[in-house]
């Protein structure tokens, strides 16, 4: 759980960083965008509107050209001096010549009252007034050269003749977006049209020259414009820019090709352009679809001689090389917002990492230390607070580490405390029972002993006196000198049950326990039982002094010492060692002999009277030596098992420490 939370926690930098550049791109991308696509939309119809002025240089150059070259021509002297002598020999080849030079549809000469003199396409239809065809009508008014677009009506062109008439009609085709009209077909023609005054050398005006060149279905002037305006240029397969000569407004002369790679002709203007442009005689420009592709359009308004609209100019440049640029900016801009939120989110990443990393090891480390493992320790890098807050956590596990351990030493120290103070009181119990136990025997014995103690004495006298009385050799003798050992050995018995009894009361001085020790193996070194024997002492000479019976503790130390060179084999050891005890309260003593030691099952009985394992034994030694211990308030311990030795340690209270002598 809490690692989840620490993931999220990185997440939610990373996520905050990337949100941080994310907006801020995502706004500049957006601005940006916005303002490059206004840039290049401007710069797409300043470029057009530019292109419109050129195709209407262009188209205005075609008039001009015609102009000046009908004007030329109407200088010739074969057209002049035909008019003058009324003449029409030759004028047809001369007539035809500059037709076909120039490229015309129609090359028509009048009289100066405006009556065809000679048309070239039909030279047999003449004498027909002219003078109120628009050119011509001003061409005999200001007696010079004007040029002009101009519409020729359907019987105007038949008049010329059927191949123009046919070149300019159409059918026009139902276009979505355009004006409503009942019009189906269309039969005037446009023309481009320019007349010129004849003169005679004298000045004086024969007649109008004029020619024109129909526009319907001619791509001359529009493919010119192509070529000079946009090179003929070609973007992914399309045009990159498209000249169209509406009349009125249907598409009469255009390099906007059909799905079908026709030219789009006889196709109509949208309502909304017709509408700016034919009514209200504006230029328009815009965005447009043109037969199967978007066009930063212009419209600009054909005008003829009277300067009402007769119909458009046209001229539509791809909209897709600017589109596709402002793609291309879009997907810079966008490229850099990416590379930026990738490169936020990288560093993001790596300074949650730096940010959770640390966050994490402390908190495996702290379930690791929940979990009881105190080896928990975080490596510590950098000055920074996270740093600070690994080297608390260490110091955190360290010390509760050393309280833990603190702890469990505590607990140790008092399980083994509990256990001690269990095994004293268990041994103190024993003891006290031991205690009782014995006191209780103490007194039956003394009883008894006090009873016997007089009859025996009786006994002894009497039977002593009897076998002084006897002579040597008197058959009496024998038995009674086993009478009066005998009863010496009862004497000695009833003594050591007194003694046990507390009959006899401690005389108390104060003394050493070292003197006791040697003054006893002085006594007994010599003794049979002690001859092979080892003994060895280590007295400490600074052992305190006791307030003791001296008789009494040598009784003590000689049984104890007795018993021992009973136990031992052949070259046993004996060690009789002083000290002081651990509470520096009594004064100790450790007779040990590496005998057979004493099992467990009698140890219980062995301060008991007249407990003995021995044939000859009388089992008081012990429980005589427990009594007079007792009675000086010291204690005797036992320490034995089966095959490793016995050890008797006798604490005996410092004389300065006893509470009284
Ligand atoms: P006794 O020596 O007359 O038997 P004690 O009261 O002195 O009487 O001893 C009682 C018994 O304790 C002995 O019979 C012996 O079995 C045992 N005993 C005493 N001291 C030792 C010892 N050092 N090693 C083995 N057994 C011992």
């Amino acid at each position: 759980m809490r690692l989840r939370i620490l993931s999220s926690l990185k997440a939610r930098l990373i996520t905050s960083f990337a949100v941080a550049i994310m907006i801020p791109a995502l706004i500049t991308t957006l601005v940006g965008v916005r303002m490059i696509q206004r840039h290049v939309y401007e710069q797409a119809e300043s470029k057009v509107s530019s292109d419109l002025e050129s195709a209407k240089e262009i188209y205005q150059g075609y008039l001009e050209r015609l102009k000046d070259s009908l004007r030329i021509h109407a200088t010739r002297m074969m057209i002049y001096g035909a008019l003058d002598r009324n003449d029409l020999s030759n004028l047809g080849p001369e007539m035809e010549r500059v037709k076909s030079a120039e490229r015309l549809d129609i090359l028509t000469v009048t009289d100066s009252s405006g009556r065809v003199f000679y048309r070239t396409n039909r030279p047999a239809q003449r004498g027909d007034d002219m003078s109120r065809e628009e050119l011509v009508h001003m061409a005999l008014f200001r007696r010079e050269s004007v040029a002009s677009t101009i519409i020729f009506t359907a019987v105007e062109l038949q008049k010329e003749s059927d191949a123009l008439a046919e070149q300019a009609g159409m059918s026009i085709t139902p276009t979505p977006h355009a004006a409503p009209t009942e019009r189906t077909t269309l039969a005037d023609g446009m023309l481009l049209m320019a007349a010129a005054p004849v003169f005679t050398p004298q000045n004086r005006m024969v007649g109008i020259l004029y020619g024109g060149v129909l526009i319907n279905r001619n791509y001359e002037v529009v493919d010119k414009i192509r070529k000079t305006v946009f090179k003929e240029g070609v973007y992914k397969g399309r045009e990159v820019g498209t000249a169209t000569i509406f009349q009125d407004d249907v598409r009469i002369s255009t390099n906007v090709r059909n799905a079908d790679g026709n030219r789009a002709i006889t196709t109509r203007v949208s309502a909304e352009v017709a509408k700016e442009v034919l009514e209200r005689g504006n230029t328009w420009r815009g965005r447009a679809f043109v037969v199967n592709d978007w066009y930063i359009s212009a419209y600009a308004p054909i005008l003829d001689m009277q300067g009402k609209t007769i119909g458009m100019l046209y001229v539509g440049t791809l909209e897709r090389p600017f589109r596709d640029s402002l793609w291309r900016s879009l997907l810079v801009f966008l490229g850099i917002a990416l590379l930026g939120v990738v490169l936020v989110s990288w560093v993001a990443m790596k300074a949650a990492d730096r940010i959770s990393k640390p966050i994490r090891a402390i908190a495996l480390a702290s379930q690791g230390l929940a979990g009881g493992d105190y080896s928990q320790e975080i490596e510590v890098t950098g000055e920074d607070e996270i740093a600070h807050l690994a080297s608390s956590f260490n110091k955190m596990v360290r010390e509760l580490s050393k309280a833990h351990q603190d702890l469990r030493e505590w607990a140790e120290n008092l399980e083994r405390k509990v256990d001690q103070r269990t095994a004293e009181l268990r041994a103190m119990q024993t003891q006290l029972l031991q205690a009782e136990k014995l006191a209780g025997i103490g007194k039956l014995a003394a009883g008894v002993a006090h009873e016997i103690n007089n009859p025996l004495t009786g006994i002894l006298t009497n039977s002593s006196l009897m076998l002084e009385d006897t002579t040597a050799d008197d058959p009496h003798r024998e038995d009674l000198q086993t009478i009066v050992n005998e009863t010496l050995r009862c004497r000695k018995i009833v003594k050591g049950l007194l003694d046990f009894a507390r009959q006899t009361q401690p005389h108390k001085q104060s003394l050493s326990l070292n003197r006791v020790v040697e003054d006893v193996l002085a006594l007994v070194r010599n003794q049979a039982s002690f001859r092979n024997a080892v003994i060895k002492t280590d007295l400490d000479p600074s052992v305190p002094s006791i307030m003791a019976d001296m008789d009494q503790m040598r009784q003590v130390v000689l049984n104890i010492v007795l018993n021992a060179a009973d136990a031992i084999p052949n070259n046993g050891e004996i060690r009789i060692r002083t000290g002081v005890a651990a509470d520096l309260k009594m004064v100790e003593l450790h007779i040990q002999d590496n005998g057979p030691g004493i099992p467990d099952e009698i140890k219980d009985k062995l301060f008991e009277p007249f407990f003995t394992t021995k044939k000859t034994g009388t089992g008081l030694g012990l429980s005589i030596a427990y009594g007079i211990v007792e009675r000086h308030g010291g204690s005797i311990q036992l320490r034995s098992a089966a095959g490793q030795g016995t050890t008797f340690s006798i604490r005996l209270p410092i004389q300065n420490s006893q509470p009284h002598a």
